[in-house]
């Protein structure tokens, strides 16, 4: 990795560099009805349209490169026979600027399943190989507990990482690309009192987590607790709505769609990113639901992401936004999840 440092009014300077291709960052879209900003991944021509100090979005950037609804293929009946037409749905590299750390870790943990596992999927990686990736240091909410899940930090994922040192940016440089847009900017290498200050950045932001989950042995603990009447009590409040997954970065099940024209002359094939909590997420043909109660989707979603997941991948799939427990209406958390099946309430 190599380390640069670079005034703030640089950025300015490597943003319009940059802006030959869609750049996409944190805005701010307005008001929640607290009065509190809410801020929102969205595409960006102007850099003072940026909010790089932002705390976290509502949504992550996930509909950047994991859309909620996407055509895979379309078919049309051509003299007789059926013509298949794929398109990956990517016509422009796409500038990601700002994301957090968590945010980027996602990305990472998605690409073990859409890209690195057996069955991978085209339409992700293609999007995921068109990204430039900025990352940005940000201090923790009360909502936070990327600490516990090893993701307030990240070590690869990205081409550039910056981080705030008052007059400057002290950046980390893992890609070639973003080596060489940096030539195109005025930049120092970084000096130990560089070093001395990231490093004090660093130790601040680990001071400031206010929220905390215990991992220790959760894989053999959920295996315990499969049966657990904690499960039937969250299962209770849970109203089904499948917010928690929609606001989720690493939630990626969908359902797949196809619908024939009325003329019978043209097809297509719909996926839509869909929620484990849904009621008819386990519904079969015949009518067959193998998940009918709340508790039971409940349950196989916390499975999923922090017992099933680190099965396959030695890691878990969630990584501590706090974004499902900040959305949901019935108040349902993680951090509180977890430690009432350790019994720690
Ligand atoms: S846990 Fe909360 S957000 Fe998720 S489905 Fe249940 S009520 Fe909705
Ligand atoms: S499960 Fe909740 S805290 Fe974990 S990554 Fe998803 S939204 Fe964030």
């Amino acid at each position: 990795m190599i380390f640069k440092v670079f005034a703030k009014d640089e950025l300015t300077r490597l943003f319009e560099v940059l802006s030959v291709n869609r750049v996409v960052g944190p805005v701010q879209k307005g008001l929640d009805r607290k009065n509190r900003p809410i801020y929102s991944f969205e595409v960006v021509d102007n850099f003072d349209d940026l909010r790089l100090d932002y705390p976290s979005t509502l949504y992550p950037a996930k509909r950047y490169f994991l859309p909620f609804e996407e055509t895979l293929s379309s078919f049309t009946l051509e003299s007789g026979s059926w013509e298949k037409h794929v398109d990956y749905n990517v016509y422009q590299p796409q500038v990601m600027f700002g994301m957090h750390a968590c945010d980027i870790n996602a990305l990472n943990k998605l690409d073990k399943v859409l890209i690195n596992s057996v069955h991978p999927t085209p339409y992700y990686a293609s999007k995921r190989r068109n990204m430039f990736i900025i990352g940005i240091e940000c201090m923790p909410q009360p909502h936070c507990f990327c600490r516990s899940m090893g993701a307030d930090t990240v070590q690869h994922g990205f081409d550039m990482f910056l981080t705030d040192l008052g007059d400057r940016y002290f950046a980390e440089i893992l890609s070639s690309t973003a080596y060489n847009y940096l030539l195109k900017i005025k930049t120092m290498e970084a000096s130990e009192t560089d070093h001395q200050e990231y490093r004090q950045v660093v130790r601040e932001k680990s001071s400031k987590f206010t929220t905390h989950v215990d991992t220790t042995d959760l894989t053999k603990i959920l295996d315990m607790e499969f049966q657990a009447d904690v499960w039937k009590q969250w299962g209770d409040k849970c109203l089904s709505c499948g917010t928690c997954a929609n606001v989720c970065p690493t939630c990626y099940c969908y359902g797949v769609q196809e619908t024939v024209d009325m003329n019978l002359q043209a097809a297509t094939k719909t996926k839509q990113l869909y929620s484990c909590n849904l009621i008819d997420f386990a519904e079969v043909a015949g009518g067959h639901n193998f998940r009918p109660e709340a508790h039971i989707r409940l349950k196989y979603r916390y499975y999923h992401k922090h017992r099933g997941f680190v099965e396959a991948f030695e890691e878990s799939l969630c990584v501590g936004c706090g974004r499902c427990g900040e959305s949901c209406l019935a108040n349902i958390n993680v951090p509180e999840v977890i430690a009432s099946v350790r019994y720690e309430e």
